[in-house]
């Protein structure tokens, strides 16, 4: 399932291009551009992209960019194909200038892979979430990183209002029940609770962890919380009555349901371990649909285990595809229940997938016309990171 195909000369691209200043040395800036190799890692889509050409971020249907690009003379080379030195991935990198890839089946960009890529000046993430790239390694070469803010943040706030539902109502155990064939009420209601009366809390209240906040305003939970060291303006705050806590455990120690909505970095990686496990309330309810690795793998599970959590849902992992043996897939709470696991798919919605392709390819636009960057897009500009979101910068 590689996609291979060399971009057709229109004759609107045989006319040179003037290469944007801002890729090229100042004394080349006067320099012509023929095409350029445009490298796309995408999932593979199978039958289901086949048959629904709304599956946009697959390598079948190619974000819809493919006539667009061609048209312009380009190269899209279009893979899912990204693990090992002789990936697609790997060989096209060396070369490529524009690299795109999606949170959903990243392509790692890692010190060593930047080092390999000599030509590539932008990297696009066709969604939110840009820890794939080695963000301080992309700094110190000059490639800017950019993705599509905003793009699927209501697509995962919904996500998480149902994960934190299916944990406390414990919904998966009930479903699960009932296609066994069984009836047993008192084995679910057990384990079952309202969310209204509970504490809930946002570690990030960013753009999904404020519209997390916002859904939840009419459950009438006990209280909501958040901690994040970008505070909040205090008339939004003022509008989900939010309370803000400033230290991590203390934070915790006081959340029924804690909820992850910040960007994976040097300061977020781990961060739910072990030792801040502890300070959780017994039994409490914890999803992450944030990034896998801000959460410790075996805590977790041991945490879930042991019933210090009651439950653990999210769509992120450590590593994408997980493999088969991830204990997430089969980790339960000593009831059986307290799993609400799935693939990465809650910011790849149908609705989503319209927004980020749109959105790449207006970031590409930019890019190609030298034009000026929407600045909520800029994650690592030309000069280094333009955003507040990825850990606390001199
Ligand atoms: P955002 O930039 O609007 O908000 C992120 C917030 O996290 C910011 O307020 C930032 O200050 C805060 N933050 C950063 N480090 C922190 C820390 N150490 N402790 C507490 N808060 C911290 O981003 P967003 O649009 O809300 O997205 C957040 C993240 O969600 C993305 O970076 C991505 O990893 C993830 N995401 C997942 C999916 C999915 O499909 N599962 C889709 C979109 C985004």
């Amino acid at each position: 399932s590689t996609y291979l195909r060399r971009g057709l000369l229109s004759s609107a691209a045989r006319s040179p291009r003037l290469l944007s200043s801002t890729r090229l040395a100042p004394s080349l800036s006067q320099t012509y551009a023929a095409g350029m190799k445009i490298l796309a890692v995408l999932y593979k889509g199978g039958e289901a992209a086949k048959q629904e050409s709304r599956l946009l971020g697959t390598v079948e249907n190619q974000l819809g960019i493919r006539p667009w690009l061609e048209s312009l003379g380009h190269e899209y080379i279009v893979t899912d194909d990204k693990e090992g030195s002789d990936s697609v991935f790997q060989k096209h990198i060396v070369d490529a200038e524009v690299l795109i890839t999606t949170p959903f089946h990243p392509a790692y960009v890692t010190r060593e892979i930047i080092e390999k890529a000599k030509n590539l000046k932008i990297c696009i993430t066709a969604g939110v979430g840009s820890d794939h790239v080695d963000l301080n390694a992309a700094v110190e070469k000059h490639i800017q990183v950019l993705e599509v803010s905003g793009s699927n943040v209501v697509s995962v706030a919904e996500h998480v209002i149902m994960s934190i539902l299916l944990l406390v109502r414990n919904f998966v155990p009930a479903h699960e029940m009932i296609e066994r064939g069984d009836w047993q009420v008192s084995d679910i209601a057990r384990n079952a609770y309202d969310l209204e009366g509970k504490v809930v809390g946002t570690i990030g209240a960013g753009r999904i962890g404020y519209r997390v906040l916002q859904r939840l305003v009419p459950f009438n939970c006990k209280e909501l919380l958040y901690y994040d060291y970008n505070a909040l303006p205090e008339e939004a705050a003022k509008a989900v009555g939010v309370r803000r806590v400033d230290d991590l455990k203390d934070f915790v120690s006081q959340c029924d349901v804690v909820t992850v909505n910040c960007p994976l970095h040097e300061g977020t990686r781990g961060l739910v371990n072990a030792d801040l496990l502890k300070h959780f309330k017994k039994g409490a309810w914890l999803v992450n649909t944030a990034r896998g690795a801000i959460c410790d793998k075996d805590a977790v599970a041991e945490a879930l285990k042991s019933g210090q959590l009651s439950g653990y849902a999210g769509d992120v992992w450590n590593v994408q595809p997980a493999p088969k043996d991830h204990i997430w897939r089969t980790m339960k709470n000593p009831l059986g229940g307290g799993n609400g696991m799935v693939p990465h798919y809650s910011g790849t919605t149908l609705d989503a997938q319209q927004r980020y392709a749109a959105g790449t390819k207006s970031i590409l636009e930019n890019y190609l016309e030298n034009k000026p960057q929407e600045p909520q897009n800029i994650i690592i500009g030309l000069s280094g990171y333009e955003t507040k979101a990825y850990g606390v910068r001199k």
